[in-house]
């Protein structure tokens, strides 16, 4: 494992934000910023974003920015060259993967949303850095690859999701001899249920775009915010919690807490419960994972129970959220049904986004890609972006049709 804790002297750390223009990337720079002497900031990269990246160069001033284009870099490279900034900009996923995996990174931050991130985050951890995972979509994509890729290199892979940084939080440190050899009955992963928790189903089929988005307690990407009211991003992170931390989908129980205070538990033998609660502020999980073993202020206040005054709980309804049943029979199927699901799910939202499917029309357009695409096995990354390709066209097809 890399050891990155920092003793007193040292140079700060060099960090590489993949996805900075969004909120994640927004949230990791805040927190950086108020860490001058630990950290500094290495490339900074945007997809289509220019004006937004251009902000974050000049007050972050990195070595490399990375965009989506040729016309884009042109575009960013003069501005720059007209503030008299020496940062160079890089193009397409050639240029994610140079600065994800350059010598002279120590960590990087992959916040890249869906399967566009999956390339640059394996560079990352095949270069040995200190990868800090907020794109679940690549580990659910190609989970025993990436996990393979992570044995075989000296990368330190640290969970951003709230639930799962919640989860490492509450593990022993050496978890990884085995779920049951640390005495561990299950995780229960907590949902806050999104915005449509409460609704009448018959209600579900007419929910806009901008009501899906608008999530109680999370501000988040589009993407995310829409995966969070259908439930297929507690899907994923059931998915992604099997990988982490070597668990059977049986072994991960999500339990909807609607105050979003508890982040997720580790259920023990004993009858222990062991929780990590706190705001919910994506900066928390950033902070932690940026300064593990050792902590750091993130700017995130501190909580305050007696005001929050209750803590609920209550099972998932099938019928409200059919992607969650979806995901679990994925997980449970293995090989590329997870790519598979993912894949249909990005097209799903993609066309919910654009007001050419209903809501409830998301999990309808999944469940058939994955019965049309049986799973297969896996055996190196073209198959999972073989079955990403075929479940993006599949699901096409069928938006074709209805
Ligand atoms: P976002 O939409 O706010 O930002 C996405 C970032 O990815 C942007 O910087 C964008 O430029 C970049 N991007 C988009 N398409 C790209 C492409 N094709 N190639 C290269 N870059 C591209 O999303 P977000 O909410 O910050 O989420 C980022 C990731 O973190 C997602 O995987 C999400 O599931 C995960 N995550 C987010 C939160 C949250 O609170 N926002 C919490 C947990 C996990
Ligand atoms: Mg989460």
């Amino acid at each position: 494992m890399n050891d990155l804790s920092r003793r007193g002297g040292e140079r700060p750390l060099r960090v590489t934000v993949l996805g900075a223009t969004g909120s994640i990337g927004l949230s990791t720079l805040d927190v950086v910023a108020r860490h001058p002497q630990r950290y500094e900031v290495f490339a900074l990269t945007g997809h289509s974003r220019v004006l937004d990246l251009h902000g974050l160069c000049l007050r972050h001033r990195p070595r490399y920015a990375v965009v989506g284009d040729a016309r884009a870099a042109a575009d960013l490279q003069g501005r720059l060259r007209e503030d008299g900034l020496a940062t160079q900009v890089l193009v397409g996923e050639e240029g994610l993967i140079e600065v994800a995996g350059h010598s002279d990174v120590d960590v990087v931050m992959a916040a890249i949303v869906g399967a566009a991130g999956l390339r640059p985050t394996l560079a990352a951890v095949n270069a040995s850095k200190r990868v800090l995972l907020a794109n679940k979509e690549a580990l659910v994509m190609s989970g025993a690859l990436f996990m393979q890729a992570l044995r075989d290199s000296s990368a330190t892979l640290l969970p951003i999701d709230s639930e799962h940084n919640a989860i490492f939080q509450c593990l022993p440190g050496d978890y990884s001899r085995g779920l049951s050899v640390v005495g561990v009955r299950r995780i229960l992963l907590t949902a806050s249920g999104g915005p449509f928790r409460e609704m009448p189903l018959s209600e579900l089929a007419g929910v806009s775009p901008a009501q899906a988005c608008a999530h109680p307690n999370w501000s988040m990407g589009r993407k995310i915010s829409v995966d969070s009211a259908s439930m297929m991003n507690k899907g994923l992170e059931l998915i992604e919690a099997c990988w982490l931390f070597d668990a059977r989908p049986e072994q991960v129980e999500v339990v909807i807490h609607p105050q979003s205070v508890i982040h997720s538990m580790v259920d023990y033998v004993d009858g222990s419960v062991l929780a990590q609660l706190g705001n919910p502020d994506m900066r928390t999980p950033i902070a932690h994972a940026l300064a593990w073993p050792e902590r750091v202020d993130s700017g995130v206040s501190p909580l305050d129970l007696l005001q929050i005054g209750r803590l609920d709980f209550q099972a998932p309804d099938d019928r409200r959220f059919p992607c969650l049943r979806l995901a679990r029979a994925a997980a449970q199927a293995g090989g590329t049904a997870p790519a598979i699901l993912n894949a249909a799910n990005e097209i799903a939202v993609e066309a919910f986004l654009a007001e050419r499917i209903r809501f409830t029309q998301i999990a309808d357009m999944i469940e058939h890609v994955l019965e049309s695409l049986p799973s297969a096995s896996v055996g190196c990354l073209d198959d999972v972006f073989d079955a990403d390709d075929r479940a993006r066209r599949q699901a096409r097809h069928w938006l074709e049709r209805i």
